[in-house]
């Protein structure tokens, strides 16, 4: 039997379709062993999510993923177990949501001045209360006739380099990783070389990271070309770091990767829930709470 562990997804706490509880459901049904709940910036539907693998009867592994910046590019950094309350981390994810929404605000007024407006309500009404994003208002920019799809408004108004581009804060990738293992928690770098991120996470990076307490590498993302999942696979084994793969779903419409569809290797999980019990005992917090009996897949 394949164990099927998914450890990168999005629901409406985010830019995903699917509330936390609908998304561990619909992982259940498609034959998903354990699922990480990993929205941007927020632990906003741990609990629900949580609830409803007790329910299924699922393995459920609180996560997020945190916008963090090397070299002033994005790099997404997948933080599981942390203790979100935790105040370095805790200050850290609410400049980041401030951050967003004083994005927001300048992204509208640069769209108006390219003549094209949005407003803010438009924008709101695309989310379902969770953490807004730039996929919010490339949604809101289909709905208002600007662009064609989501892509498109990306590509046209949202992506750097587009007029409706504007930087927004993030805390720094090494800062990050330091903050998330004293908060209990485990580092991996989400889709190292997706959407053009290779430029600034090469080798030396990598092994920079590794340096400040980055435990693993998602490997195998929808992203990810064959041969470079290959090559960050080398990199992993080299640098002693953790493999993991993932959907990244977003849900219907969205980015439609399936849940399920990339997986993580037992090992692997066992591994990264290894490294959390032990941040978590050196910076004398609590053991973090997976929820399921993942001795029934031998990981325990
Ligand atoms: P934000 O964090 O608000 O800047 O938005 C980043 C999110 O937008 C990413 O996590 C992706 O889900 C999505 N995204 C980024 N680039 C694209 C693109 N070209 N097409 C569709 N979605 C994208
Ligand atoms: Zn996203
Ligand atoms: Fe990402
Ligand atoms: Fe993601």
């Amino acid at each position: 039997m394949t164990v099927v562990i998914d450890l990168h997804t999005h629901s409406t706490c985010s830019d995903g379709t699917s509330s936390p509880a609908d998304l561990v459901r619909e992982a259940a049904r498609l034959g998903v062993d354990v699922l990480a709940i990993t929205d941007h910036d927020t632990a906003d539907g741990w609990a629900d999510a949580s609830d409803a693998a007790r329910e299924v009867g699922i393995g459920l592994v609180p996560g997020m993923e945190i916008s963090t910046k090397h070299e002033q590019r994005g790099v997404h950094l997948l933080a599981y177990l942390p203790d979100p309350t935790e105040p370095a981390l805790a200050g850290e994810l609410a400049r980041i949501l401030d951050g967003r929404e004083g994005r927001l605000a300048a992204m509208l007024e640069l769209l108006e001045g390219a003549g094209v407006v949005v407003t803010e309500s438009e924008v709101r009404a695309q989310s379902a209360g969770g953490v807004i994003g730039r996929p919010h208002v490339a949604d809101a920019l289909v709905a208002a006739g600007a662009s064609a799809n989501r892509t498109a408004a990306f590509d046209e108004w949202l992506s750097p380099g587009r007029i409706g581009f504007v930087v927004r804060y993030a805390p720094s990738t090494p800062e990050m990783i330091e903050i998330v293992n004293r908060a209990g928690g485990v580092a991996v770098l989400a889709h190292p070389w997706g959407r053009g991120s290779h430029r600034v996470l090469d080798r030396e990076t990598i092994a920079m990271l590794r340096d400040h307490g980055l435990a693993g590498l998602e490997v195998d993302h929808h992203d990810h070309t064959r041969s470079d999942s290959e090559r960050l696979r080398a990199i992993a084994d080299d640098l002693g770091l953790v493999t993991t793969g993932s959907s990244d779903h977003h849900g219907t419409g969205k980015i439609d990767h399936e849940l399920g569809s990339r997986s993580t290797s037992v090992e692997s999980l066992r591994r990264l829930l290894d490294l959390a019990e032990r941040h978590a005992i050196a910076s004398g917090r609590p053991v973090p709470a997976v929820v399921g009996d993942l001795s029934r897949i031998g990981a325990a």
